[in-house]
């Protein structure tokens, strides 16, 4: 469990795109419930890592950037990538190089539908669709491993190797078993494709189901990755709990965010459940630079990031309050485009400050 501060250190990693619009919204947030709550301050620190700073320096962050970030309590990321520089250098340049060597093995994704806003699935109410995303974070099909040779002929060859380790599947399954038992419905599903893949696909559903003996409270099924994708949109509500690898999680949760009204409300956060070094907490989105600049970021899948954050160091009432403030300003119907309404960045966040000031 977390020590109680009175005081937090944040590092602030806008990036690119519409990072800074958003997350200069979350911090005004979150500054605004300090202030209003009085029982604990947070200290942000800002730091300019992200494709202006690689294209000038080659580097998206200085070369001393995990000691710098390992005096934080917390890291709060906007979102890296640009139209200028290939999507796997700016990945690797920033948001996995920082992911992988601090150990933030579990990437907790919650989806649900927000009151006042709609899934595009006929029929699916705010209740019908609740569910939390456990993805492994630190290997599997994001390892890194596999190489090119001969690139560009058209002998070439190239292989993307996936690397699971029984003791990266244990750690994960543990914790997606305990999200699991601390949620009313204790049900876990976890997703494989041990059919087609059977070597590192096997291992997972070996070790998920040991794991599983240890948590007897909590019912278990499995599914395949394909039929998963059916499930989700045919029956949202027979799932609570999901565990997946990297990739297919990270595949199952764009598709989870869509049918709970859009990707601008889906949060994330990425943990090091040892607690040895900081968590990074972010919304699933990219930097869209279609809208950026335009005003028309949906925020509330950074604040809902941002009250993730808060339930991570402990300051769970904080954390409701201010997830009550968003519901209440999506239930008033105060909703950006992607959602349906026509609200901007400004007027979304204004809403939720004035719900702030009536705690
Ligand atoms: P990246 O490569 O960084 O993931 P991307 O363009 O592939 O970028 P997103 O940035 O997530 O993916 O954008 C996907 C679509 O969703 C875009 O049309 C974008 O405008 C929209 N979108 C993403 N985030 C938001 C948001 N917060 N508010 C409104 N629309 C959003
Ligand atoms: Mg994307």
């Amino acid at each position: 469990p977390p020590i109680p501060k009175s005081s937090y250190k944040i590092a602030s990693i806008p990036g690119d795109g519409i990072g800074p619009e958003v997350i200069a919204a979350a911090v005004e947030i979150l500054q605004a419930l300090t202030k209003k709550l009085s029982t604990f301050e947070l200290e942000f620190t800002e730091f300019d890592w992200g494709t202006e700073r690689f294209l000038k320096t080659g580097r998206y962050t200085p070369e001393d950037y995990l000691e710098v970030l390992r005096e934080f309590d917390a890291i709060l990321f906007g979102s890296v990538g640009s139209p200028s520089v290939p999507d796997h250098i700016s990945l690797w340049g920033l948001r996995l190089a920082i992911c992988q060597p601090l150990q933030q093995y579990a990437n907790v994704r919650p989806t649900r539908i927000l009151p006042g806003t709609k899934s595009p699935l006929a029929n699916c109410q705010p209740g019908d669709l609740d569910w939390v995303i456990v993805r492994e974070n630190s290997e599997g099909e994001y390892a890194g491993q596999g190489g090119r040779s001969h690139v560009g002929c058209d002998h070439e060859v190239a292989t993307e190797l996936s690397i699971f380790t029984r003791t990266g599947v244990r750690r994960i399954a543990h914790f997606a078993f305990n999200v699991a038992q601390n949620r009313p419905r204790k049900m876990l599903t976890y997703v494989t494709k041990s059919n087609a893949q059977r070597n590192g696909m096997v291992m997972w559903d070996e070790v998920v189901q040991e794991v599983a003996k240890d948590y007897p409270d909590v019912s278990v099924d499995h599914m395949l990755v394909d039929a998963m994708t059916v499930r989700m949109v045919l029956n949202p509500r027979s799932l609570d709990t999901i565990l997946a690898t990297n990739l297919h999680a990270d595949i199952l949760s764009d598709l989870a965010a869509a049918l709970a009204g859009s990707i601008g409300i889906a949060p994330t956060a990425n943990l090091d459940p040892t607690r040895k070094n900081p968590s990074m907490f972010e919304p699933i989105h990219g930097s869209a630079f279609d809208i950026t600049g335009l005003g028309l970021a949906n925020p509330v899948a950074t604040f809902w990031t941002a009250s993730e954050m808060l339930h991570w160091l402990g300051e769970s009432e904080a954390a409701i309050s201010l997830m009550d403030a968003v519901e209440k300003t999506c239930a008033a119907g105060i909703v950006t485009k992607d959602l349906g309404g026509k609200a901007g960045t400004k007027q979304v966040t204004e809403a939720v400050l004035g719900e702030i000031l009536k705690l």
